[in-house]
């Protein structure tokens, strides 16, 4: 068995639950999509899409054509839908010849879906994006596909299956209520025109929590099949599990005396006699790192700012943990490329090669990062009863 020392582990079971958390929710009729985008959001897209679709999940949601392309190639059943337009004819002619679920978002990819569509004689199911609000893309109004839909494009080969719309901040009901406005709109005025499109979506996890009324015919669910609530104030109504733990071992363990410093510019001073344990994991994983959005109001400002005060404070409730062993104990200096520093009391016993479990962002892990540790997992994977592990890339 290869030895390495860090590793991602998966329970697989942990998904099952969630996935029968969502499906309680959802009324007889209405269709799960499940987003499994950015590697099923860092759990590792093939193994919960296998799981997913053992337990009754026919629809799939992915960003990117690579994405779409690597769950049919490893012969994952069901639709799988891009939530992005194609780019290039390239693009094209594999998504259709891969029976791919596309999202028209404009008149241009419109007349690109019919001709490639037409030029392979292969039929194309799409779902039409309509743009409420998120500022991202799709449609703005009805009024623009029917301008589509009477263009002399020739639409033998492409079927509408779906329409949707993306949600900007789901939390704020009035602003919720004024997009689904302008998508029921437009739903109506097709309908009305005649076109009668089947599936009709406009709900991401919080919007499935919050408004079991725009529930429609199908709910888009990715957050909440990763065990987490979206971010803000919402009811815990779902029993969820995380079946995600990023782990590690202590490379190298050190005792220090009380007023040693330790790590670059010697930000921290030891308080007392202490074992340092060294984990090979930084930057580079994702530690510490923070998502730098712009805050979200006065409040989010004042909250990150506490949070940099706090932490140059030495405050406990604000270090980033590590669990060894069962016992909680602290990242201390500053974290490395590839490495950081964890103090332990003199008292406590932990060896060298003791398991580290290490509260790294799952999604901070990118794409090709992600790809390059599935594939890899196929050689390095162990089974333990149903949760899978992932050995990640250069171990
Ligand atoms: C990511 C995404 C979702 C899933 O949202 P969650 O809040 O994670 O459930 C749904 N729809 C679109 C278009 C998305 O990009």
């Amino acid at each position: 068995m290869t030895q390495y020392n860090k590793w991602i582990e998966i329970d697989l079971d942990a998904i099952k639950n969630n996935l029968q958390q969502v499906q309680s929710g959802l009324e007889n009729g209405i269709r799960l999509i499940a987003v499994i985008k950015n590697n099923a959001y860092g759990q590792g897209a093939l193994e919960s899409a296998r799981v997913l679709y053992q337990n009754g999940v026919s629809f799939f949601a992915v960003s990117y054509l690579g994405e779409a392309l690597e769950l049919k190639q490893s012969g994952i059943k069901g639709n799988i839908m891009l939530l992005t337009p194609l780019l290039s004819e390239d693009e094209y002619t594999e998504a259709i010849k891969n029976n791919i679920t596309l999202t028209i978002a404009s008149l241009k990819d419109w007349e690109k879906v019919c001709y490639f569509s037409t030029r392979l004689r292969m039929l194309t199911t799409i779902h039409l994006k309509i743009e409420t609000g998120l500022g991202r893309f799709g449609f703005s109004n009805a009024e623009e596909i029917f301008k589509l839909l009477k263009e002399p494009y020739e639409e033998e080969y492409v079927y509408i299956e779906g329409i949707y719309t993306h949600m900007a901040q789901a939390q704020n009901e009035r602003y919720t209520q004024k997009q689904f406005s302008l998508f029921e709109h437009t739903c109506e005025k097709l309908e009305e025109a005649g076109r009668h499109i089947p599936i009709k979506h406009c709900a991401n996890s919080t919007v499935f929590i919050k408004y079991p009324y725009l529930h429609l015919d199908a709910v888009r669910i990715g957050t909440l099949l990763t065990g987490q609530y979206p971010a803000g104030k919402l009811p815990h109504v779902l029993e969820l599990k995380d079946p995600y733990k990023y782990k590690c071992r202590i490379i190298s363990l050190k005792n220090l005396k009380k007023g040693s410093k330790i790590g670059y510019n010697s930000t921290y001073k030891i308080k007392k006699d202490a074992q340092i344990a060294v984990i090979p994991v930084g930057y580079c994983d994702g530690l510490a790192l923070e998502v730098a959005n712009p805050p979200s109001g006065f409040v989010d400002m004042l909250k990150l700012l506490g949070k940099s005060v706090f932490r140059y404070l030495n405050i406990p409730q604000f270090n980033f943990n590590v669990k060894i062993r069962g016992q909680y104990f602290p990242i201390k200096g500053k974290v490395f490329m590839q490495m950081a520093l964890v103090e332990i009391p003199k008292k406590v016993f932990v060896q060298v090669g003791d398991e580290v479990e290490v509260p790294i962002k799952k999604t901070l892990t990118s794409e090709s990062e992600l790809r390059l540790y599935i594939s890899k997992s196929q050689a390095g994977k162990k089974s333990h009863g149903s949760s899978v592990n992932y050995l990640i890339e250069g171990e």
